[in-house]
């Protein structure tokens, strides 16, 4: 099973997609845990990239074509080797955080961003997809706490208003295989609820 973890800044994405590999181990399941944009060394190299703080404004389309170049590497010889070996894979980020984010924040058109994944994932869609989903001021506290932000971090917040938005509109077209989880609520809820949700989908 691929199974993607979503959200806006400073959801906990990290710390559920962690709870979420352990819940499956001590359920058995072989896991790898990899990240969007990144995954591979090619990967990784191009999200330096597309983070690094410049001055020269990024081209919108230039943004989106990094994030599929990254994405078609990361597909080709991680994701897809992994799942035909028969691990489940884990990935912070996926297809549908570019919707969010290059769509809805960027304005990006849906429909140049469905083509570029129908060309780089043919028919390859996650089987499941947990939005962690919170008011984008708690988040951006939280995300503010760590310190350092990145060219995506310092955008303004209705930018991450559209990218929430975007994400749940996608949600509500396929509640079997989105699953929205309460991020405001404390840090143990969330986990118990993700914890719930993973076990769930293991004996499915
Ligand atoms: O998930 P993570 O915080 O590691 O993502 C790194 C940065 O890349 C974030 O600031 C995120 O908003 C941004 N990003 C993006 N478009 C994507 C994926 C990530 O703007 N498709």
């Amino acid at each position: 099973q691929f199974i993607t973890f979503e959200g806006t800044e400073g959801v906990g994405k990290s710390t559920q997609l962690e709870n979420a590999a352990d819940t499956l181990k001590s359920l058995g399941v072989d896991v790898v845990v990899t990240r969007e944009p990144g995954g591979t060394p090619m990967a990784e190299s191009i999200r330096e990239l597309l983070l690094a703080p410049r001055d020269e404004p990024v081209n919108d389309m230039t943004e989106l074509l990094l994030m599929f170049a990254a994405r078609a590497q990361h597909l080709q010889t991680l994701i897809l080797p992994e799942l035909e070996a028969g691990r489940w894979v884990l990935c912070d980020r996926f297809t549908d955080a570019t919707f969010a984010y290059q769509g809805g924040g960027r304005g990006v058109p849906v429909e140049h961003i469905a083509q570029l994944e129908n060309l780089v994932q043919g028919a390859f869609r996650p089987d499941h997809i947990v939005l962690l989903d919170a008011p984008v001021e708690t988040g951006m506290t939280r995300a503010r706490h760590r310190g350092e932000l990145d060219r995506f971090e310092r955008e303004a917040v209705d930018f991450f208003e559209r990218i929430r938005q975007a994400y749940l509109d996608r949600a509500a077209t396929d509640p079997d295989r989105y699953h929205i989880v309460d991020a405001a609520q404390p840090l143990e809820v969330v986990s118990r609820d993700v914890t719930s949700l993973i076990r769930g989908l293991v004996t499915r």
